[in-house]
């Protein structure tokens, strides 16, 4: 996998993963086949031992995504990585490798709702159990939440929505101390303003869908691996990846595959084949149209998420703006420490008056849009209690940070004036 780590991160953006050979297209070709051709029976048998490299079928792996997450790779400072169908595949595909029925995950309770459900409920479903610490608990407390059987600690960098900042050295550190791999959702930051290996996590993954993509045109996500889990070391934690697999001739993933290789060639023979949740061809190409402008892309986000919380935050008929750019925030130091270009264009803030407040403001909005969507070029905003967190009691909102009159602000690649002149009449209304 080319990665192209020495290089800065603009051009990484731009030509990390994709490498034309002499006279081939300068654009990725995009690789719509489903089906790859071999002289012999023999060469495809060796792509199903995984004794060689290359491709036999769409579901498992496919050229044009495997230049996209090569990028992917690069811009995170992995060593190996693989796209998904979406986000929720991503977390569902990092966590699921390495945990099976019986097992335990320690989460961050202040994470996207719906990476909650899917740990909270549906992976319970399937016998594997959590339990959930504050993102500001003591290294003392977050000890206290594993278990002989925890196999992985969960996170997010900067979460969506409660914009709370993971202190990913600290979570990394008891994860380590435990034997377990710490797995960062890095979504919101993008590798252009945090790259949480550099700060202990072991696995990275991504809802592709908003930043990176960047122009709300298709749903994807990315897992990376730092390849620094040793595996071997903690060999009766995993043995998904330290004895045979027995639906892959016995082998042992980290033994055949290294530390750099044995999770994503797990996730990809054993998972991708059994659920099938891989990015279409179309949609890693969109994705990488995305990624090459993302270094780009990112300062206008944060300059914009800046000037919208600090004019939030001087208006009367706001009760509370949360965005780790600003000085009053609990988390600036951390975010300042972890990212000091800032993170991301997401500013989220209560209102006076509670859900009746937020539901006129959002009627009010004439250039911003009402989506469940974060992250493209287009401002949106959205009151997470009456749409994307329906699903949750009110302690449940409370405990992620997410009260009932809260809005959530995508500031897009617009002016900040006409944004600032948006939310101004709205809050007028
Ligand atoms: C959107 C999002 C997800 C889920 O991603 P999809 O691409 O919508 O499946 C996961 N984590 C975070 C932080 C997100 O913002």
């Amino acid at each position: 996998m080319e990665t192209n780590s020495s290089k800065g991160m603009g051009t990484r953006c731009v030509q990390a993963g994709y490498t034309p050979t002499n006279g081939g297209p300068r654009q990725m070709p995009i690789v719509y086949s489903t089906t790859f051709k071999y002289d012999t029976s023999e060469d495809m048998g060796k792509l199903f031992d995984l004794e060689a490299e290359g491709y036999f079928y769409s579901r498992l792996q496919n050229p044009t995504n495997d230049y996209v997450a090569a990028k992917i790779a690069a811009l995170e400072g992995g060593t190996a990585a693989m796209l998904t169908s979406s986000g929720q595949a991503a977390n569902f595909f990092a966590l699921f490798n390495i945990c099976e029925a019986g097992d335990h995950i320690v989460a961050s309770s202040s994470i996207y709702g719906g990476t909650y459900n899917l740990i909270h409920v549906t992976m319970a479903k399937m016998g594997i159990e959590s339990t959930f610490v504050s993102p500001t608990a003591t290294e003392e407390e977050l000890a206290a939440a594993f278990r002989p059987n925890t196999k992985a600690m969960f996170g997010e960098s900067i979460a969506n929505p409660a914009l709370t900042v993971l202190d990913v050295e600290k979570f990394a550190r008891v994860a380590h101390a435990h034997g377990v791999p710490l797995i960062v959702d890095n979504t919101f930051p993008t590798p252009i303003n945090l790259r949480p290996i550099e700060w202990g996590a072991d696995i990275v993954t991504h809802s592709t869908t908003k930043y990176m993509d960047g122009h709300a045109s298709a749903v994807g996500g990315a897992i990376v691996d730092s390849g620094k889990f040793d595996w071997m070391a903690h060999a009766d934690k995993f043995p998904g990846l330290t004895t045979p697999d027995e639906s892959y001739h016995g082998i042992v993933y980290a033994e055949k595959f290294g530390q750099a290789g044995a999770f994503i060639t797990k996730a990809t023979s054993q998972l991708m084949r059994d659920f099938g949740s891989i990015q279409q061809p179309m949609t890693a190409y969109l994705l990488n149209l995305g990624l090459e402008s993302l270094h780009v892309r990112m300062p206008r986000h944060v300059a914009n998420g800046q000037a919208v919380a600090e004019f939030l935050e001087a208006h009367p008929k706001v009760e509370r703006v949360q965005y780790p750019g600003l000085p009053s925030n609990p988390y600036y130091e951390l975010a300042q420490r972890l990212m000091g270009n800032g993170g991301c264009g997401v500013v989220s803030c209560e209102l006076k008056g509670g859900r009746e407040a937020a539901s006129k403001f959002m009627r009010s909005l004439k250039l911003a849009s009402i989506e469940t969507h974060v992250a493209d070029s287009r401002t949106c905003c959205l009151n997470p209690a009456s749409s994307t967190h329906r699903q949750m009691s009110d302690a449940e909102l409370e405990a992620a940070g997410v009260p009932a009159g809260m809005i959530r602000i995508s500031c897009g690649l617009e002016d900040a004036e006409d944004i600032i002149a948006d939310l101004e009449q709205a809050l007028e209304a």
